[in-house]
């Protein structure tokens, strides 16, 4: 094992300590299979045995450009070298070349960064009821979501999604979300009422099972909020960054937001989130109303900064849609072949998944796939994603579909 990249001496994964195992010292959240990584390469991750595995499960949509991408490296190192942090005591020039361009490439006018998903869902939450407020309808605060949607795990980002499972026990749910069924615009209509500022929504629930929303829903959504003075928010974080063949999944449908949060492949794997905003839906965020110390930080920037330089490139998205076309051709055939186990197909561009039958569990297909040496990432809705780098190769794409085969071909010998 060589290069920056191998585990440290120092850092050997389970081992033993005065209190136990050194992984036992990690707070339990996560289910996590038992595999620890040292490096990567493109769509390939090696562990610290030596194994490789074809990630198709891009570290939940985040390594957009895979691993180790060079031009990431050349500019997280350089960044590394002159300057790491400074707050938002100051300008920062990072910030500046990159709300430029993202303004110029999308809807909005303003940018605020940020450092997870969940922040930025939070962020566009606050940039939402404070526009009510400075609009002069200060009772205009509660947002509307949807089942199954997935914003995060701080406390609001929690209410908003609404998933029972990750509430348990942890008080009273923050107040100001009204849930609705995902797709259902009568159901929507029937929830605006005074004191309504928002609807945020995902254009694909990505955590909730690859679910699209069909434009229409999402045009519908438009003109509810163009109707009753609302906000329409956008939840992007999993979407953005190319991941459906368009720069953001609002392209596809041809309206706009009012406000849009995203993270995930923004960074290609440093951490990193933004909320973006129209000029009038961000009138109301004055000095002191918001503020990250961590958020937009000169490596952050560094790195998201190239990550849109390349996938606005001339070109990259056509590939994009073309690997996706190829990847639903591949599913297609799986389906196809494996019809006792695929409910549905899944998803779009590279965010796509496989509705499995009931009598299929998505933790049993990521554990055969693993076993073919493929990652996958399980999601609600009996679904498990797929979701390569966006720079995969033609090779590694149908590899991935042959070893996604396989692990079903295992899957069913033990259904019964
Ligand atoms: C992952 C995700 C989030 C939360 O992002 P974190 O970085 O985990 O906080 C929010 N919204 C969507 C749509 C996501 O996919």
């Amino acid at each position: 094992m060589s290069g920056s990249n191998a585990v440290q001496a120092g850092q050997i994964p389970g081992a033993a300590t005065s209190k136990g195992k050194s992984q036992d010292a990690v707070m339990g959240t996560y289910g996590r299979q038992d595999v620890v990584f040292a490096r990567g390469e493109g769509s390939w991750v090696y562990t610290t045995s030596g194994d490789k595995y074809l990630d198709f499960g891009s570290g939940v949509a985040v390594n957009a450009l895979g691993h180790a991408h060079p031009r990431l490296i050349a500019a997280l190192t350089a960044q590394a070298q002159s300057l790491w942090h400074t707050s938002n005591l100051y300008r920062v020039a990072g910030q500046e070349t990159l709300a430029g361009r993202l303004t110029e490439l999308t809807f909005a006018d303003r940018v605020f960064f940020c450092n997870s998903g969940a922040e930025a869902c939070e962020g566009a939450i606050k940039i939402a009821r404070r526009y009510q407020f400075v609009a002069g309808h200060p009772e205009r605060w509660r947002i509307i979501t949807f089942r199954g949607a997935f914003h995060g795990r701080t406390l609001a980002t929690l209410a908003a999604g609404g998933n029972e499972k990750y509430l348990e026990g942890f008080g009273h749910a923050a107040d100001g979300f009204d849930l609705v069924a995902f797709g259902d615009l009568d159901a929507v209509a029937a929830a605006i009422g005074d004191e309504t500022a928002a609807i945020m929504v995902e254009p694909i629930q990505g955590e909730g099972g690859a679910r699209l929303a069909p434009p229409e829903f999402l045009a519908g959504l438009r003109e509810l909020c163009d109707q009753h003075g609302l906000l329409l928010v956008l939840d992007e974080v999993q979407t953005g960054i190319g991941r459906t063949g368009k720069l953001f999944a609002y392209e596809w449908v041809g309206i706009t937001p009012d406000v849009m949060a995203i993270a995930k492949g923004l960074g290609g794997g440093f951490p990193v989130g933004a909320v973006l905003a129209t000029a009038e839906a961000a009138k109301g965020m004055t000095p002191g109303t918001h503020g990250s110390t961590f958020g937009g930080n000169p490596l952050a920037m560094s790195v998201a900064n190239e990550v849109v330089a390349i996938v606005t490139e001339p070109g990259f998205l056509d590939e994009v849609n073309a690997r996706a076309l190829r990847l639903k051709q591949g599913l297609a055939r799986i389906k196809d072949t494996h019809p006792d186990l695929v409910e549905d197909l899944r998803g779009a561009g590279l965010l796509t998944g496989l509705k499995l039958k009931p009598n299929v569990q998505p933790a049993d297909v990521v554990k055969a796939a693993s076993a073919e040496n493929l990652l996958l990432v399980g999601a609600g809705d009996n679904t498990v994603r797929v979701l390569p780098p966006l720079n995969v190769t033609d090779a590694d794409l149908a590899d991935g579909v042959e070893r996604l085969s396989r692990a079903l071909t295992r899957v069913a010998k033990t259904i019964t």
